[in-house]
């Protein structure tokens, strides 16, 4: 086994998407005030503590989870949280139930891992997510709200085994203070290829840590950062007018970046009160 393939089959066991730049500001503690046992929604041999928002939890005994809660109040919660963390999380996010899920481990300043196993499990059970992790703290430079291509490459060990599984969608996102920048794969013919040969090799068990190292290689990660690179010295790292530079393509990935509008009049509106019960 080569080394690169050494690297790769240990990003299976915990894909770590990896934050760039410094610390927050301040501590963040849980954030949730976790008084409830939740119904099991996933079982991960960890009890989910229900709180009433989205907080960094850094203990292995549990996991929190946060109930009709939906997509635009969560996105804001996450961006508050980022401004006063000093370490990631990660979260998957069921649309259709307004339900989050902490999935994070071993929460650094730079990084968070996820376990791809019960990402899987949780899309296997929801088919529709969306995977969140924050990049906490105000950035020296503005580079540092990109995601890493650590963030970008996460989406092989995290997808493929649904690539030819259309009713399973895990869409990717990165929250830092100031936006929300979703990544996701660009499914090339060349991309779609591959796949497809990989599968008729007998290798489909392996299609993740092939492509990931295939599509990891020191170009590709020289062209995302040379496209980053572009996008500041456009906007003058100027981070309000960092929107201009999306969507933003860097082969096989596409960026796209949204602000998180703080006053959209939707929030007030964005809980569910009859939600399917969790199971
Ligand atoms: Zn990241």
């Amino acid at each position: 086994m080569c080394a690169e393939l050494r690297q790769a089959a240990s990003f299976v066991a915990a894909a770590i998407i990896s934050l760039t730049a410094a610390a927050g500001v301040a501590i963040a503690h849980g954030g949730a005030d976790h008084h409830n046992s939740a119904p099991p929604v996933i079982d991960d041999g960890r009890p989910w503590l229900s709180g009433n928002s989205l907080g960094v939890n850094q203990l292995s005994e549990h996991r929190l989870t946060v109930h009709n809660l939906c997509q635009s109040e969560g996105e804001r919660q996450l961006e508050r949280l980022s401004s006063v963390a000093v370490v990631e999380e990660a979260f998957v996010f069921v649309p259709e139930l307004c339900l989050w899920l902490e999935i994070g481990e071993h929460e650094t300043e730079k990084s968070v891992a996820v376990n791809p196993h019960l990402v899987s499990k949780i899309a296997e059970k929801y088919h529709e997510i969306v995977l969140y992790h924050i990049h906490p703290g105000e950035k020296v430079e503005s580079i540092g709200y990109f995601p890493a291509f650590s963030d970008l490459a996460s989406i092989f060990l995290i997808n493929a085994s649904f690539f030819d599984n259309p009713e399973i969608q895990i869409r990717h996102r990165a929250i830092s203070s100031i936006s929300v920048i979703e990544y996701s794969l660009l499914l090339s013919d060349e991309l779609a290829h591959k796949i497809q040969r990989l599968k008729e090799t007998g290798l489909k068990n392996a299609i993740s840590e092939n492509l990931l190292i295939n599509y990891s290689t020191q170009d590709r990660r020289t062209n995302y950062i040379d496209a980053v690179d572009r996008c500041l010295s456009r906007t003058a790292a100027d981070k309000t007018t960092l929107a201009d530079c999306f969507p933003m393509t860097s082969s096989p990935f596409r960026l796209e970046y949204r602000w998180i509008d703080e006053t959209d009049p939707a929030v007030s509106a964005d809980t569910v009160e009859n939600r399917s019960p969790i199971d």
